[in-house]
Formats: C-alpha cells, sequence, structure tokens
C-alpha cells in the first residue's frame, strides 16, 4: 500500500482512524454504463433483487417508524414506495436489460429512471412531478443498497471504522451510513458552512474536504488517519503512527468527557458575566443524544427538516404534537422555533418551487412563506396553540425588509390579537440589508439572532455550498466581524438581547469575539456546549472585549484570526491543566 499524505481544509474536527470506503455518488448521472459478460449475467441479477429486498426492508423499517411517530396516514406513502419496487412490469423489463443487453445491474436501473425521466418530462403539473418522485424514489433506494454493497468488506477487521471517502459532502452523503461506523468524512469538494459540512459537525464525525480527486486516489479498505483539526489525512500509515493517532483519539475522548462533566454549570465567563449557552436542533430526536441540563434552552430549532423528512405537509395538529415534544423537554427555558426556511438547497419533495437561476438570492425563508400566507398561518396557529406548555419564541428566517417583518408580526396578530402575542416574537439577520436596517426593525421584535452561516454568503456574495468560491467564504473578515459589533451594539442600544446561531457561534473563536461583543446567548451543535463552556470559563470579559476590539480592526481574516486563537490558545492552557489536575 503506497504511502499518501495530503492536506486539505478543516470542516469538522477530531482524529479518525479507520480503512477507507469510497462512497460511490447516488446520483444516476454520475454512473457510467457498465455491461457485464453473459457469464455473469443470473449473478447480476442475483445481485440486483438482494438490493431490492434490503430496500423493501429499509422501507417497511421506515413505514414502521414514521407511523409510530407521525401516524398512519403518513406512513402510506412507505408502502407504496414497496409496491413500486414489485411492480411485474419493472420487474421484467430490469431482467430483460441484464440478460439480454448485458448491463450491470446499476445501469439496468439508471436505464429504468431515465425511462421515468423521459416519461414524465412530457407531463406538466406539481402533482404529475411528485408522482415522478414517487416512482424513482424508491429504486434509488435499491441503487444505493446496491452501490453499497461494498459497505461490509471496507470496514477492516482490526479498526472497525470507516473513513468514508466521497467527491462531495452533501447531506445525503452523511446521513447514508450508520454514525457508529463513520470514523471520519473525506471529500473532493464541499464548503465549510455547507449543509453537509452543517451536519458532519453535529454529528461528530471529524471532516476534512478540498481534496481535490481524493476518490480516485485512495482504494478502500486502505488504512487511514484523519486529523480534522489541522486537516492533515495520512494514507497507508505504519504501525507506530496508527497506534499513536488512536492513543491522541483517546486523549481527546477524555478531556472530553471531563469537560461534559462540568458542562451543567451555568455558561459564564471567568469574572461570572453569563453567556446563555443553547442548541440547534433538527428534530425532537435530537434531544435524546446529549444531555439537555448543560443548555438554556434551543436557540434554534429548524422546523424546515419537520416538513421535509414528511411525505406531505404536516397539519397544524401534527405541528402542535412535534414542538409539544421540544418543549416538554424544556418546560422553563427559551425554546426558539424558526419558522419554515424551504428553498435554495433545501427542497420539500411535495411542494417544487420553480427552476431559478441564483437560488439563493430568491424564493426562500420567509419570503415564501409570505407568499404562501396559507401554509404560514398554519405554522404560526400551531406555534400559538403551543404557548401554555413553555417559553415559545418566533424566529423568521431571512429577513430582508422591516415591511416583511412587519407583515408576519400582522399575521400573528391575527391570530394572538394586537399587543397580545403570547409568545415571544423574533428575527434572524442574515441578509446585509436588515443588518443596516436593524435599528428600525429591533423595535419591532423582543430579540434578534444572528445567523453567521448566511450572513457571511451575502456579504461576501459567496455560495456557501460552492467550493470554488469556498476561500472568499470569510466569517472571521473584519468586514464580517464588524457588521457582527455593529447588530450587537444595535441590539444593546435598543435594550434587546442579541444572540447567534450560525456556526460561529460554536467555534472556540467565534464564541470569545461575539462574548466580546457583548452577545448574550450563542447557540450551537450540542456536540460543542461543553468545549465552549469549560473554554469561556477560563477568562474575563474584560480581555474577550479587547481581543474582539482588536480582531475586528485587523487587516484581513488571518490577521484577525490570529488575535483570536492567541486568547483561545491561553484558555485552552488552563483547560489542560484543570484535566491534568482532574487526573491526579
Ligand atoms: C445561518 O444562516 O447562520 C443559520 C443558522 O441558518 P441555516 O444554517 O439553517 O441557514
Ligand atoms: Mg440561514
Amino acid at each position: 500500500m503506497a504511502r499518501l499524505e495530503l492536506n486539505g481544509n478543516t470542516v469538522a474536527p477530531g482524529v479518525g482512524v479507520g480503512a477507507v470506503f469510497v462512497a460511490m455518488t447516488t446520483t444516476t448521472a454520475n454512473i457510467p454504463i457498465r455491461r457485464i459478460a453473459p457469464k455473469d449475467a443470473a449473478g447480476a441479477w442475483e445481485l440486483l433483487d438482494l438490493a431490492r429486498s434490503r430496500a423493501l426492508k429499509r422501507l417497511e423499517m421506515i413505514q414502521a417508524t414514521t407511523a409510530r411517530e407521525l401516524g398512519l396516514q403518513d406512513a402510506a406513502i412507505y408502502a407504496a414506495q414497496a409496491a413500486v419496487l414489485q411492480d411485474p412490469e419493472a420487474t421484467s423489463e430490469l431482467r430483460a436489460w441484464i440478460q439480454d443487453d448485458l448491463l450491470a445491474p446499476e445501469s439496468a436501473i439508471q436505464a429504468l429512471l431515465n425511462k421515468f425521466g423521459t416519461l414524465f418530462e412530457k407531463l406538466e403539473g406539481g402533482d404529475m412531478k411528485s408522482w415522478a418522485a414517487d416512482l424513482t424514489d424508491p429504486w434509488n433506494l435499491v441503487l444505493r443498497e446496491l452501490l453499497h454493497e461494498g459497505l461490509e468488506h471496507a470496514k477492516s477487521d482490526e479498526l472497525g471504522n470507516l473513513v468514508l471517502v466521497a467527491e462531495e459532502l452533501t447531506p445525503i452523503l452523511v446521513v447514508s451510513y450508520p454514525r457508529e461506523k463513520v470514523c471520519a468524512i473525506l471529500c473532493s469538494r464541499g464548503g465549510r458552512y455547507s449543509h453537509g459540512a452543517v451536519l458532519a459537525r453535529s454529528f461528530g464525525i471529524p471532516t476534512i474536504t478540498g481534496l481535490p480527486q481524493i476518490e480516485e486516489k485512495v482504494l478502500s479498505g486502505e488504512r487511514c488517519i484523519v486529523f480534522g483539526d489541522t486537516g492533515r489525512v495520512l494514507i497507508g500509515a505504519t504501525v507506530a503512527e496508527t497506534e499513536d493517532s488512536l492513543t491522541l483519539a483517546a486523549d481527546r475522548n477524555h478531556v472530553r468527557e471531563v469537560m461534559i462533566a462540568g458542562a451543567k454549570e451555568a455558561g459564564r465567563t471567568a469574572d461570572g458575566t453569563p453567556v446563555k449557552i443553547r442548541v440547534n436542533i433538527e428534530s425532537p430526536r435530537d434531544l435524546d443524544l446529549f444531555d439537555i441540563e448543560m443548555v438554556n434552552g434551543v436557540g434554534l430549532f429548524r422546523t424546515e427538516f419537520v416538513y421535509m423528512e414528511r411525505p406531505s405537509f404536516p397539519s397544524v395538529q401534527d405541528q402542535v404534537e412535534i414542538y409539544a415534544r421540544v418543549l416538554e423537554r424544556f418546560p422553563t427555558k427559551t425554546v426558539v422555533f424558526r419558522t419554515l426556511d424551504v428553498g435554495a438547497d433545501k427542497q420539500l419533495r411535495y411542494f417544487k418551487t420553480p427552476v431559478e437561476a441564483n437560488p439563493a438570492l430568491g424564493w426562500r425563508g420567509l419570503r415564501l412563506s409570505l407568499q404562501w400566507p396559507d401554509l404560514f398561518y398554519m405554522q404560526l396557529q400551531a406555534l400559538h396553540a403551543c404557548r401554555h406548555l413553555g417559553k415559545v419564541n418566533v424566529m423568521l428566517p431571512m429577513v430582508t425588509t422591516l415591511d416583511e417583518v412587519r407583515r408576519a408580526k400582522k399575521m400573528l396578530e391575527a391570530i394572538a390579537g394586537e399587543g397580545e402575542l403570547g409568545i415571544r416574537f423574533g428575527v434572524m439577520i442574515e441578509v446585509p440589508a436588515a443588518a443596516m436596517a436593524l435599528a428600525d426593525i429591533v423595535e419591532e421584535v423582543d430579540f434578534i439572532s444572528v445567523g453567521t452561516n448566511d450572513l457571511v454568503q451575502y456579504l461576501f456574495a459567496v455560495d456557501r455550498d460552492n467550493s470554488w468560491v469556498a476561500d472568499l467564504y470569510q466569517p472571521y473578515h473584519p468586514a464580517h466581524l464588524r457588521v457582527l459589533r455593529f447588530i450587537a451594539r444595535t441590539c444593546i442600544a435598543a435594550d434587546k438581547p442579541v444572540t447567534v446561531c450560525g456556526e460561529m457561534a460554536g467555534q472556540a473563536a467565534g464564541a470569545f469575539f461575539l462574548a466580546g461583543c457583548g452577545y448574550t446567548g450563542l447557540s450551537m451543535s450540542p456536540l460543542f456546549v461543553p468545549e465552549i463552556k469549560a473554554l469561556l470559563r477560563q477568562v474575563d470579559i474584560g480581555v474577550l472585549r479587547s481581543s474582539a476590539a482588536a480582531a475586528a480592526q485587523a487587516d484581513n481574516a488571518t490577521e484577525a484570526y490570529a488575535i483570536l486563537e492567541e486568547t483561545v490558545a491561553a484558555a485552552w492552557q488552563k483547560v489542560s491543566e484543570s484535566v491534568e489536575k482532574h487526573n491526579t
């Protein structure tokens, strides 16, 4: 095995030691047509049939879970999908493509999907389009089963861990493999703030992107060490290097365990200045994965995922049940429900938005809600109905103008009554125009939360999912830092609470900067809570204020980050000392 050392961009920290598994993409467009020898035809058909059985089993499981969690009506779609896989006409066509035309199993499925594509292209209308998805989705599942055939073989006997290697870091890649089997992810492409990256971080999987053609350079089964903190990848490592890395990973885990043990203490700086630490979640299920005592509630519930994982729009009652499951875990703490933020890369399969040349600049978030008032009204009704269950906070995504905020508030008032909303009403600041109009917007709301992931995208005019311009996506650039300081100052002057729920809040340098600017709350993936709390406890607010001011005055992102990192490194030193004390 050849030794190969590579350097890429860090996306999620940590050390991963395991065996490479090259995951093929599940988008059929990228699968080359493959032919087989006549003698292999019978085996190829068996392979396809086996993958289909596995897909059917999977659908059965999803159906059972959906029935349990969401009800029989929603689960019915999966029974229909199972029927699609058993369609006799499709079966005989697939058999003919394999046995007569000698197509490999994945190419035969591709032929079937192409046939559906041509058929549905000629049909008009939203219903037809969603019908097409119902026909193609189950076969895509079979395809995935086929392509993941090698999964079991890829597991190294010794290490039992997979280093997933793929061309692009997509959300589907991250969720397609069992979390406990994946110890690291390596990709050619993928922005650090893409949704795939956000997921990888929240799953705690060390991840590196910016490794060109990595999927062609490595082979499944090769031993690999991934250093998520520095972006270094070692393939074909020696036994000694592997052992050292395993020790490093164990040490990191140990430090983490000590930090978790101290994470129930209230968030504060060394001098006792409080910093509220909340979590970002996508589903009530996320709350089972960590100790909720560590946090002051939920700072961002991305409710669109509730809509995305269902086969159709949730009713008001469906939503009340889901929101109630979060509120019952936090009866006395703040829970911030962000209203539907679909559009761009977050799509609902049952609600097709028009094809747009610039989707990130188009019909998404609040814009879509205001144009579909029925949909928005239902969500506001559901959230308002939950007001007695806890501290319900409603937050609007992708706000651009004051007028939009007023229109949304009017809708809430139509439900709740003027001047008595019964729930707290806030907005996300993600668009530079809204940041500049904040002095007016802040008068209409109870709280502000900054979405730095999108704010950077719109401030620098760089698509957060486009790795070609990833270099220009610079959260630590002084231009962004100055906007963040401006937002904090404006909210403080208006005496309105201001927090951050973008990824920066879960990064040590980001958390230090934000606390130093006067942000009173940080919301992040649960994974980062112990570390951020432990680090904040080591440093006085005065130090954070000075380093935040200095970073904002720097010349460029590298300089600004270095200023913040100096304080972070000092805080880490103190954490390490206390871990050592804990050990003795
Ligand atoms: C953000 O933009 O910072 C944010 C928190 O929202 P999302 O990542 O879901 O767009
Ligand atoms: Mg956003």
